[in-house]
């Protein structure tokens, strides 16, 4: 898919004039804003309605700027830099001068990447500086990997829309605290944890996730209008079927193992034997449930390797408990 020049042009000079654009990235689309505007930061907030205390992710345009954005950078955080950029991996980093406290929720420290998308590459060099950009969706819900899914979700709030096609990798990145000499994964997404083992030549931690398994301890993140409840894969099918009889309108993400099962249930995603597939579609497949009309969307965990770890974490966080409005 390709983007006019023009287009590139048009987005950079509502960059400058503290406007936001929706980018593609190859992760998720962006909101994206100067990150050195914070009257165009603080608006990225109002229009996800985000809590200001959640910090953003800075996106440059090359490994070579790193040092304009960020201090004190450790060998490993360079190493993997040099390694995964341009690509699914977010750095956070202590705060150089030019990060307003705006865009970290006031925190001291502040996330770098170097997105792999020619239209986000091409955007951060017309426009010449960095932009911050979290997911183009309402805080909350389910990230949008298509423009369609911005447009609808965010309508006249976003400047301009940069079309880029569908997302490849579908998940939002991997999140690596790379402040001290020993790096640990914060958020696990489109770089593997087995890549980084390699690349460092060591273990790196993943944050526990017997934490969120727990009800009530964390609210629900990327997570679609319908509730999510996670069963193992065996389950799925009579849950669904349970589900449904109780006057439920039931969606299935059903595991390949349960391919070609007869389930009763409103709507049945068929899900792909390959994790990259999984991960491209995860997002739409729970847009699309909702759109089906499914009030409970019955899902189990995928085995938490390579990509299965993003995907499983999404999943957990999508079954978490909702906010009472
Ligand atoms: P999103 O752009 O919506 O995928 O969210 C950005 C993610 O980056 C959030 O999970 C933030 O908590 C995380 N993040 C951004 N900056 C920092 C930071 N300085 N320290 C830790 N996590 C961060
Ligand atoms: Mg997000």
């Amino acid at each position: 898919m390709t983007v006019r020049t023009s287009d590139i042009e048009k987005a950079a000079g509502v960059l400058r004039g503290g406007g936001l654009v929706a980018l593609p990235t190859e992760t998720v689309y962006g909101l994206g804003a100067n990150a050195e505007d914070p009257a165009a930061v603080a608006r990225i907030f109002q229009v996800k309605g985000r809590p200001p205390s959640h910090p953003l992710i800075v996106h440059i345009s090359g490994a070579e700027y790193l040092d304009d954005w960020v201090q004190d950078v450790p060998a490993t955080a360079r190493l993997l830099a040099e390694h995964f950029w341009p690509g699914p991996l977010t750095l956070v980093l202590r705060r150089g001068r030019r990060v307003p406290l705006e865009a970290t929720g006031g925190l001291e420290t502040v996330a770098v990447r170097v997105p792999d998308h020619p239209v986000a590459l091409a955007l951060l060099s017309a426009f010449g500086g960095g932009v911050t950009a979290p997911s183009a969706n309402r805080f909350g819900s389910v990230s949008p990997t298509t423009a369609a899914h911005v447009r609808a979700e965010l309508g006249d709030a976003v400047d301009f829309v940069l079309d880029g096609g569908p997302c490849d990798i579908g998940v939002e990145s991997t999140i690596v605290d790379a402040t001290g000499e020993v790096p640990s994964i914060l958020r696990p997404g489109g770089v593997t944890r087995e890549a980084l083992e390699a690349v460092l030549g060591c273990p790196i931690s993943v944050p526990s996730t017997s934490l969120v398994r727990v009800p009530g301890q964390h609210p629900s993140h990327y997570a679609p209008r319908a509730r999510v409840i996670l069963v193992e894969p065996e389950k799925v099918a009579s849950e669904a079927e349970l589900a449904q009889e109780q006057g439920h309108q039931v969606g299935v993400l059903l595991p390949p193992a349960c391919a070609g099962a007869a389930v009763k249930a409103h709507a049945v995603v068929a899900l792909p034997g390959s994790m990259a597939a999984y991960a491209r579609g995860l997002y739409g497949f729970l847009r699309e449930l909702d759109q089906q009309g499914c009030d409970l969307i019955v899902a189990s965990l995928p085995v938490e390797e390579g990509l299965g770890l993003a995907i499983a974490n999404r999943l957990r966080r999508a079954a978490g408990p909702r906010p009472t409005v």
